[in-house]
């Protein structure tokens, strides 16, 4: 499909031309493990088992290439299902990471706790400062890894000044687009080389599914991480994958009324008296605030604050919250509230990437904002 199209019109058309069977114009859910074959290696559009390529997912991967502007697509079981085929790729023993200072807890933890364990080494900087960024990287430095707006404490960072710096070094630069989506950033198009995603947060977008996926540019590449994942076999099955595609059609109305419901809860967190920081990057004072405006389309649907009463109290607003549901994950219609330090983010504690004990993060659905307002209000009374 033509990538001349609008964001909208990929989102629905992309790798998803009605079956050719039956014309159903929604790509049916193939079920199954196996393709007869016309006669030994006579394969019918290139299928032959579900582990190598299924056509459900075919059609996935064909959409998430074009939403992010790449060439191609390799959808996974999940968000870290992708991030470990991609570093089992790209790296080898020996090589070294930069990692941000602020990032998934769950990806700090596959660096620090598996791959250290396989002769990858990796240094937390802060991405904000492109200067520490270079003076961290070294002649092993073989991939960047840049996570912007970061979870949870929403810190942006220039990815085309992070992928040059990658690139004079001759390293690799991979964006965790999780929390912007492609809707509002697109990495590829800043210089990054490869994107990976938690399907499970907006681009499913439902909280019904748990799927990762990796884009990338260069088509040799994506060659290279397709052999691994089948190699590998970290497959998502096909009604997962028809469920994320499902949801990806509606990515861009959803992102809207996201950002739209999410500035209402900033102007009412920040005038707040128990509130003692907000923390988002559609805020003037935010210090990313000029680097997002730059390369996103719109701040996000994800908003962090302090509280002035310290743990207990962000610990007390987890509790009172109704309308808010107290549960980990992000990216759905439904709003959800959190506490990092004790959830999401409890494998952290200790390390440089440990949170505040006064933080709470919300995911802010696209429910009635009056009734996400007047939640806040009653939780924070
Ligand atoms: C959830 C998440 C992941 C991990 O994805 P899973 O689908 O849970 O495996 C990675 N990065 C970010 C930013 C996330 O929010």
């Amino acid at each position: 499909m033509s990538d001349a199209y609008g964001f909208e019109t990929l989102a629905i058309h992309a790798g998803q031309e009605p079956d050719a069977a039956t014309g159903a114009v929604v790509p049916p859910i193939v079920q199954a493990s196996t393709y007869k074959q016309d006669g030994v290696g006579g394969l019918r559009g290139g299928y032959e088992y579900s582990r190598s390529g299924n056509p459900t997912r075919t059609a996935l991967e064909g959409c998430l290439a074009a939403l992010e502007g790449g060439s191609r697509a390799v959808a996974f079981g999940s968000g870290l299902g992708a991030e470990d085929t991609l570093v089992r790729t790209v790296l080898k023993p020996g090589d070294h990471v930069v990692f941000p200072n602020d990032a998934y807890g769950g990806t700090h933890r596959l660096f620090n706790r598996l791959w250290s364990r396989w002769g990858i080494s990796f240094d937390p900087v802060d991405l904000r400062d492109l200067d520490a960024v270079r003076a961290a990287v070294r002649p092993e430095t073989a991939l960047v890894w840049v996570e912007t707006p970061s979870n949870p404490l929403l810190s942006v960072a220039d990815i085309a000044g992070l992928a040059a710096i990658a690139h004079e070094q001759g390293a690799l630069c991979l964006v965790d687009n999780t929390f912007a989506s492609p809707y509002l950033q697109q990495p590829l198009s800043l210089g990054a080389d490869v994107v990976v995603h938690s399907t499970t947060k907006y681009l499913g977008g439902h909280s019904d599914v748990v799927g990762g996926a990796l884009v990338v540019t260069d088509p040799e590449l994506g060659e290279r991480l397709a052999f691994h994942q089948n190699a590998s076999g970290s497959v998502p099955g096909p009604f997962d994958c028809w469920l994320v595609l499902r949801g990806a059609r509606t990515l861009g109305v959803r992102m809207d009324r996201h950002c739209a419901n999410a500035a209402k809860v900033v102007e009412l967190l920040v005038e707040h008296p128990a509130v003692a920081s907000v923390l988002y990057p559609g805020l003037p004072e935010h210090p990313g605030h000029e680097v997002a405006a730059r390369q996103m389309r719109a701040f996000g649907g994800m908003v962090s604050f302090r509280l002035r009463g310290g743990e207990e109290a962000a610990l007390r607003v987890c509790e009172r919250a109704e309308v808010f549901t107290l549960g980990e994950s992000l990216g759905g219609v439904e709003s959800l509230i959190e506490h990092p330090g004790r959830m999401t983010h409890a494998s952290v504690a200790g390390s440089q990437l440990e949170v505040p004990s006064d933080l709470v993060r919300l995911s802010v659905g696209i429910e009635s904002v009056e009734d996400l307002l007047a939640d806040l209000e009653q939780a924070l009374a």
